[in-house]
């Protein structure tokens, strides 16, 4: 049988795994990281369980939501529901997440509807006298003022994204838009707004729009959400299949034959088929004959945005009163009390909370010590009466190096021409967040990885 090695064993890569298992298949990944998951892992230390970010699982892919449901079968009170509680910090009070026509009208203060009224009429009417040219792709601040008005892009849109991007809204293609975001900011304005944002937002994979997809019902396991990718590879390792920890692929050489040899530090797998979950910056040096130069530039312009997580020990509870809060002009764009996902996720008495802060890759912000990273949050931390200095018991730091694929306007020319290098090598993929460039959900990950898998099958049988 067909030998496949998969780099990566996060969501993507063990859904492959799983869905090639029972089909004969000898399959091997190899993973640069101590444990399962990638970025929907959960790192244990001591009693904590720490997630990276908040993270809840949902779908409207039946197939999928019920595979990652049976892993829970017999034992549904470990993955219950979760209802998602979001707010945001807007001019120094918390405002409901996404933007409501409640938020608008009474919580973002008594001038805020009356321009965001008259900016979004002024979009309106030029957008019906001015038709624009549906196949030039839009940067955020285009999109949001077309859209929404100058004035909630101007007092929303674009402080929110320049804070997490760092990166100005002219440069941005509208779809670094995350997925969550929801914009039903007045009901009489909903047939005019929303049915533009809904076709807007429409990404593949997935059936239903993004406005759709963040009113499904939400599940979060009780000992963090890496539970998920963990249980996921206690069935791939059932069949044989074998995962590689702390193995970083360091080069991928295609033999004449046309197979493959993967190879890390200490390993060296041959194969017939390379499934690469990684990041596409960092996967197409790795080939061995050496791509062209052209597309090792073209590739190197794809790139990810780091998170740096501080994670505050506390013995307060009911400390935001909701799962996460966006902020806006603060060091750290969101916040998660992870109390309000799980009790379990730390000792009884205590609570955690996650502090993500965006930045891009060596920056200053990355290259910050853990003790500087804390300072910066807790002044804030302490200024806007979410925690005192006394409260906080511990913290831990954790970085990340790739973990948002960045939409830049041009964007969409280089991955093509990545994408087109990709499809002349016979029997390899690069698919997955990272691999597809591609700012999706765990769900959608399942599936990529389960299409993935059906392409070799239907090759194979
Ligand atoms: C803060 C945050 C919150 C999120 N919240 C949600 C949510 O609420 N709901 C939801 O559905 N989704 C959420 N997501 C999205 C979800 O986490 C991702 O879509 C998913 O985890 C991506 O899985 P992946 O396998 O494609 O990529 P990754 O998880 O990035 O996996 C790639 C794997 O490759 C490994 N690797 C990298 N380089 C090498 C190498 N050279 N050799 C070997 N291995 C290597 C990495 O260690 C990693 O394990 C969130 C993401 C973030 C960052």
């Amino acid at each position: 049988m067909k030998d496949v090695v998969i780099i990566g064993a996060g969501i993507t890569g063990l859904s492959v795994a799983w869905r090639l298992i029972d089909k004969g298949f000898n399959v091997k990944i190899v993973e640069a990281d101590s444990n399962v998951g990638g970025l929907a892992k959960s790192i244990k230390i001591d009693n904590y369980y720490f997630d990276i970010g908040p993270h809840s699982f949902f779908s409207e892919d039946k197939e999928v939501f019920d595979s990652i449901m049976s892993l829970f079968h017999g034992e549904e009170s470990a993955m219950p529901f979760s209802k998602r509680t979001v707010k945001m910090w807007f001019r120094n009070r918390y405002v409901d997440y996404p933007l409501s026509a409640k938020s608008v009208l009474f919580q973002m203060g008594l001038m805020s509807p009356i321009l965001s009224f008259l900016s979004f009429a002024k979009s309106y009417i030029k957008n019906v006298i001015v038709k624009r040219d549906t196949n030039t792709p839009l940067t955020i601040e285009e999109w949001a003022i077309n859209n929404f008005g100058k004035y909630l892009f101007l007092n929303f849109f674009k402080p929110y994204t320049e804070q997490f991007w760092k990166i100005s809204t002219s440069e941005l293609s509208h779809r670094v838009i995350p997925s969550s975001r929801k914009m039903d900011f007045a009901k009489t304005l909903k047939h005019l707004l929303i049915n533009k944002y809904l076709e807007l937002s429409k990404r593949e994979p997935g059936k239903l729009s993004l406005v759709q997809r963040d009113s499904l019902p939400s599940y979060y396991p009780k000992k963090g959400f890496g539970e998920i990718g963990e249980r996921i590879a206690k069935n791939v390792l059932k069949n044989k299949t074998e995962i590689y920890f702390n193995e970083k692929v360091e080069e991928i050489a295609i033999n004449d034959d046309k197979s493959f040899n993967v190879k890390s530090k200490n390993k060296s797998i041959k194969s017939d088929y390379v499934i690469s979950t990684i990041p596409i910056d960092s996967i197409v040096p790795k080939f061995n004959p050496k791509p062209d130069i052209q597309i090792l530039e073209d590739s190197s312009k794809l790139e990810y945005l780091s998170l740096v997580l501080l994670y505050l020990i506390t013995k307060k509870k009911d400390v935001i009163n909701c799962q996460y809060c966006y902020y806006i002009d603060r060091p750290y764009n969101r916040i998660s009390e992870m109390n309000n996902f799980s009790t379990d996720l730390s000792p009884a008495n205590e609570n955690i909370l996650t502090v993500e802060i965006s930045c891009l890759k060596n920056s200053d912000l990355w290259n910050l010590s853990d003790d500087e990273i804390y300072d910066l949050c807790i002044s804030s931390i302490e200024k806007d009466k979410i925690l005192k200095k006394e409260d906080i018991e511990d913290f831990k730091i954790v970085k990340i190096p790739s973990v948002y694929p960045i939409y830049r306007k041009e964007y969409e020319t280089y991955l093509n021409k990545t994408n087109e290098y990709f499809s002349k090598i016979k029997n390899f993929s690069s698919v997955g967040r990272q691999g597809s460039f591609y700012y999706g959900d765990i769900d959608q990950m399942v599936r990529i990885g389960f299409d993935e898998a059906d392409k070799i099958i239907s090759d194979n049988f």
